[in-house]
């Protein structure tokens, strides 16, 4: 297939990337600056260069985006996030010659805001918030693309794997200074990477797929168990708790995100009977922890 892929050299960009160029797909990536290290078999290419490329894609990965959770929302944090997602996003549709046969479109299960209470699906009514804001509008913009019946849309949970958010956890666990954040009650909703990539590889090739997808494990943890197993993956428990005032002071509003989340489930990803490679969190953890160890 002939793949335009944004966020390529991003955490979930470079696992993609690997498993599409395994599978001789042609790939161009739009990028900021040109970039060495990815392979040398992608196209890479600049958003102003968008329109001089006559080719019909057949699918259209969207993955770019400012870092949710590298910096606290400062308003202008809030228009980089903005920008980076529905302001590209905009500006790719806008820039093709010719519309792509399929969109693949990320979002984050932050589209339901805050709650600890009640079971959200796809169809669930939403809490508003800066994080339901943004994704909505992500969404709303992947939509505009001509053919709303062949955009799909992922809400993602964390990503696991080798890099993204466990490798900013690693540390202080390691140390031994991870624990539950406030109560640790409050749910947390993850996913593999390698189920992230399984369902969006899915999507490229099962044309029923469209619309939007809770992109979770199916199984509910809450903060306290994800702490709790993550240190004993790395040998070493979890016990000091991290008091709510603490994450305010330093993630400003952005500390809700980790402090309320709600129950997600992957009802229409279930439907579908897509397989999840890692339903169980205990050995999501401890096969990471082995290839990080192997890195
Ligand atoms: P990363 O932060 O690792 O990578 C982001 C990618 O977006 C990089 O390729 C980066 O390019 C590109 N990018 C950032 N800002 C811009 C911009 N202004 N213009 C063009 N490109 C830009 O993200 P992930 O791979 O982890 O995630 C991919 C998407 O999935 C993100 O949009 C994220 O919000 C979403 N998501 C991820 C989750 C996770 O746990 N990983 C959870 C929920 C949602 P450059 O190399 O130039 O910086």
């Amino acid at each position: 297939m002939k793949v335009l892929l944004s966020g390529a050299t991003g955490f979930i960009g470079r696992y993609l990337l690997d498993e599409l160029l395994k599978n001789d797909h042609k790939i161009y990536a739009i990028v900021r600056k040109f970039n060495l290290s990815l392979d040398s078999r992608v196209e890479q290419i600049n958003l102003s260069s968008l329109n001089t490329l006559d080719e019909t894609f057949d699918v259209f990965i969207n993955l770019a985006g400012e870092n949710i959770a590298s910096k606290p929302w400062s308003e202008k944090r809030k228009t980089a996030l903005y920008e980076s997602r529905i302001g590209l996003t905009d500006q790719i549709r806008r820039n093709l010659m010719n519309p792509p046969k399929r969109v693949i479109s990320m979002s984050a299960v932050g589209y339901y805001g805050v709650a600890r209470e009640g079971v959200f699906n796809e169809n669930t009514l939403h809490k508003a918030g800066f994080a339901h804001e943004l994704c909505d509008a992500w969404e709303k913009t992947a939509m505009l693309f001509p053919d709303p019946q062949a955009v799909v849309i992922f809400r993602l949970g964390v990503v696991l794997g080798v890099g993204g958010a466990l490798d900013k956890m690693r540390l202080p666990f390691k140390l031994g200074l991870g624990g539950p954040l406030t109560d640790g009650k409050q749910w947390f909703s993850w996913i593999h990477i390698n189920d992230v990539i399984n369902a969006i590889v899915s999507a490229m090739a099962d044309k029923s797929y469209e619309g939007v997808y809770n992109l979770v494990a199916p199984e509910f943890i809450d903060q306290k168990t994800f702490a709790k197993y993550y240190a004993k993956s790395l040998n070493r428990s979890a016990i000091l708790p991290t008091p709510r005032w603490v994450l305010n002071l330093i993630f400003g509003e952005m500390a809700t995100l980790l402090t309320e989340g709600p129950k997600i489930t992957p009802s229409r990803l279930q439907e579908k009977n897509f397989e999840f490679e890692y339903k169980d969190l205990k050995a999501a953890l401890f096969d990471i922890e082995e290839k990080h160890q192997l890195r």
